[in-house]
C-alpha cells in the first residue's frame, strides 16, 4: 500500500503541489483526476524518486518508501522516453533489464505480452515505424514487464483508441487482483468514474476530493464540474 502524506513541491513561486495526501491501496484501482497544471505529473514524479519532494513522506507498506522499492514500482512516465530507432523487443527487453530481467525468460515474458496488445508481429519493427497509439502501448508493456509491486501510471488511456482501452482496462484489473496497488491519472472523468474502486482530485496543487466514486457521486456532479477546472 501506498500512503503520500503532505507532499509538497514547489517551483519558484509556483508551489505545484501543496500538502497532497492520500492513499493507494492494494488490490485497488485509483484513479487521479485534475485539469492542466493540476499537479499529478509532479506527485507522480515525487511518488517514483525522479523528482525530489520539499516536503512530506511516501509510506510503503507502512515504512518510508526507498529507492529499492520505487525500482520494483512499474512507472509510466508523462513524457514517452522509448528510443525511436530502436527495435521494439530490444526496446522492452533492455527496460526489462534495468528492473533485473534478463535472458530468454525475459524475452518470452515480453514476447507475452506483446501478444495481448496485438503487437507480436511488430516485435522488429522501430519504435518510430509504429502509430502513436502503439508506442503507446509499448510504454504501457515497458510498465508491466518487470512484474511490478505497483502501478503508477501518468496518462495511460490518452491516445488509446477504444478497443486498446478495453485491453488496458482488463491488464489494469488483472493487476489489482494480483493485489498490487495501481494509481494512474487522467483527465476524462466518465473514464475514470467508469472503471476506478477510488479517485483522487486535485486542483491547483491540492486534493479537493477522495473516496470512492460512489461516495464522490454523493457529493454531487457539480463538484466534479468545479474541481475539474484545474
Ligand atoms: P497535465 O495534466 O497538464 O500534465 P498535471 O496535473 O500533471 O497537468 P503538473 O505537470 O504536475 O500538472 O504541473 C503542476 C504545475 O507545476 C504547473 O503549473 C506546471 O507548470 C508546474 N511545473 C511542473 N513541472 C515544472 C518544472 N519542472 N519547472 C517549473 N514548473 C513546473
Amino acid at each position: 500500500m501506498l500512503q503520500l502524506r503532505d507532499l509538497t513541491r514547489r517551483f519558484g513561486d509556483i508551489t505545484a503541489v501543496d500538502g497532497v495526501s492520500f492513499d493507494v491501496s492494494d488490490g485497488q484501482l485509483t484513479g487521479f483526476v485534475g485539469g492542466n497544471g493540476a499537479g499529478k505529473t509532479t506527485t507522480m514524479r515525487m511518488v517514483m524518486g525522479v523528482l525530489a519532494r520539499d516536503e512530506g513522506t511516501i509510506l510503503w507498506n507502512g515504512a518510508p518508501v526507498t529507492v529499492h522499492d520505487q525500482r520494483r514500482f512499474g512507472y509510466m512516465p508523462e513524457e514517452r522516453g522509448l528510443y525511436p530507432k530502436q527495435p521494439v523487443l530490444d526496446q522492452l527487453a533492455y527496460l526489462g533489464e534495468l528492473h533485473g530481467m534478463t535472458g530468454r525468460d525475459a524475452r518470452r515474458s515480453i514476447m507475452e505480452q506483446l501478444e495481448r496488445f496485438g503487437l507480436a508481429d511488430r516485435a522488429k519493427d522501430r519504435v518510430e515505424k509504429l502509430s502513436l497509439g502503439n508506442q503507446q502501448r509499448v510504454q504501457i508493456i515497458a510498465a508491466l514487464i518487470a512484474e511490478p509491486a505497483a502501478l503508477i501510471l501518468d496518462e495511460p488511456f490518452s491516445g488509446l483508441d477504444p478497443d486498446a482501452v478495453d485491453s488496458m482496462t482488463d491488464i489494469l484489473r488483472e493487476h489489482t487482483v494480483r493485489g498490487i496497488p495501481v494509481l494512474f491519472s487522467s483527465h476524462q472523468l466518465d473514464l475514470v468514474q467508469r472503471l476506478c474502486d477510488r479517485l483522487t482530485i486535485m486542483a491547483r496543487g491540492r486534493v479537493v476530493a477522495s473516496g470512492t466514486v460512489s461516495e464522490l457521486q454523493a457529493g454531487g456532479p457539480t463538484r466534479y464540474k468545479l474541481t475539474l477546472g484545474g
